[in-house]
């Protein structure tokens, strides 16, 4: 029995955080990070909140790639607050932190009976589609442990393309290649179906056409409301198809050297395209005769399946190189020492990731191996 779920409210497009005039509630949680304080994001928020008459508390303390300290403390000053209404303002590692701590806090609390609150997240990167996803990232010491669990999916996911205007130039590269990664991951997974395949078609088409517009010239918010869209997108169909060995590789890479998840999947995604392609071989996987219809429906070269899997991987380095993003692990700062000394940790990782059972092609330890060294 296959099924296909998609749960938030999506408020998208210019003035969609107008939405929390609409909303009512006694206490807001703002879960959030020092810089959507510092960006006056977080104003933006609360002046809608105060206005409504809502009182509102802010947790502010995540970091990127958020661990469990960050989850343990969000628990106690959330309990403190009994709010029934929780927003996650941020990137990806915000939703998930909130993500995180609602879940952690309503399985391990003893009054069972307590609703739930009502979960805003408002995305402020366009890349991880956190805000529609059941997943949430957190690492343990130096491994990114995925949570999956529909509980943790928000009520209203509000996509206000203006948030995303002040986000650097180098982390709109990160952030868009990591939308390509969910949604080329999706369209050959092996639980891939109608319903994700029409998103992530829908996801491919968008990043390339509006990436390089937002990396090029931050405030044009028309193409940042393409790549926020797109974001979204290709997140319903990533939580519904699951993902592939990029995603495998790139937890680990992160968890292990700090490597941004956007990046880390940047650096791996081509080398992934032609493994599951086997464009060493005989390039006549499923996958591959998938990845040359994206690139048709690209209207990239494509008059045979090997010829449509090379274009995409071209595709995919040139809009890497537009955007000057690092050609290797080694220029993200890894030094050579360092990757071998750890490359057995992030293999082992990589290998019983959540991601990997989903990948179009089998693989094991060695291939894992010789894709990270390519891609070093
Ligand atoms: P991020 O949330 O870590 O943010 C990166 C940086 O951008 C931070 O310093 C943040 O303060 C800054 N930033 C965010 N919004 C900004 C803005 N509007 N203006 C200026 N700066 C801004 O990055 P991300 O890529 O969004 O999230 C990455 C995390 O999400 C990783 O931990 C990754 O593993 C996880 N992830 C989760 C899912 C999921 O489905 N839950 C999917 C993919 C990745």
């Amino acid at each position: 029995m296959n099924q296909f779920l998609i749960k938030p409210r999506v408020q998208f497009g210019a003035n969609a955080l107008d939405y929390l005039s609409q909303v009512s509630a006694r206490h807001a949680f703002i879960v959030t990070d020092k810089a959507m304080v510092k960006f006056g994001l977080a104003d933006e928020v609360t002046r809608r909140l105060s206005q409504r008459g809502i009182a509102f508390s802010i947790y502010d303390d995540v970091a990127p790639d958020p661990d469990i300290s960050a989850i343990v403390n969000g628990m106690k000053i959330m309990d403190m607050h009994y709010p029934d209404l929780v927003i996650a303002l941020g990137g990806g590692s915000v939703i998930d932190a909130a993500k995180a701590v609602i879940y952690s806090l309503w399985h391990t609390r003893k009054d069972v009976n307590r609703a739930k609150p009502q979960f805003i997240a408002i995305p402020t990167t366009s890349g991880t589609g956190s805000e529609v996803t059941a997943f949430s990232v957190i690492k343990s010491q130096s491994e990114k442990l995925v949570l999956v669990d529909e509980f943790m999916l928000p009520d209203v996911a509000i996509l206000d393309p203006v948030l995303v205007k002040s986000v650097p130039a180098s982390i709109t590269a990160d952030t868009g290649m990591d939308v390509l990664c969910h949604a080329l991951e999706a369209y050959v997974s092996r639980t891939a179906s109608d319903f994700s395949d029409a998103l992530a078609e829908k996801a491919v088409q968008l990043v390339f056409g509006y990436l390089i517009d937002c990396h090029r010239e931050g405030s044009n918010v028309f193409a940042r409301e393409k790549m926020h869209n797109a974001s979204c997108i290709a997140g319903m169909a990533f939580t519904n198809a699951s993902l592939g060995i990029t995603h495998s590789l790139a937890h680990a890479l992160g968890g292990v050297f700090h490597v941004p998840h956007g990046r880390a999947n940047a650096l791996l995604m081509a080398q992934v395209v032609a493994f599951n392609a086997d464009l060493e071989g005989h390039c006549d996987t499923e996958a591959a005769k998938r990845y040359a219809s994206l690139a048709k429906n690209l209207s990239l070269p494509s008059s045979s399946v090997r010829e449509g899997v090379e274009s995409l991987i071209v595709a995919i380095n040139v809009l890497k190189d537009e955007m000057n993003m690092p050609k290797g692990i080694q220029a993200t700062g890894v030094s050579e020492i360092d990757f071998n000394t750890r490359l057995g940790e992030m293999v082992g990782q990589a290998l019983r990731d959540s991601c990997t059972p989903t990948n179009p092609r089998d693989v094991n330890e060695k291939q894992l191996e010789t894709l990270y060294r390519n891609a070093f």
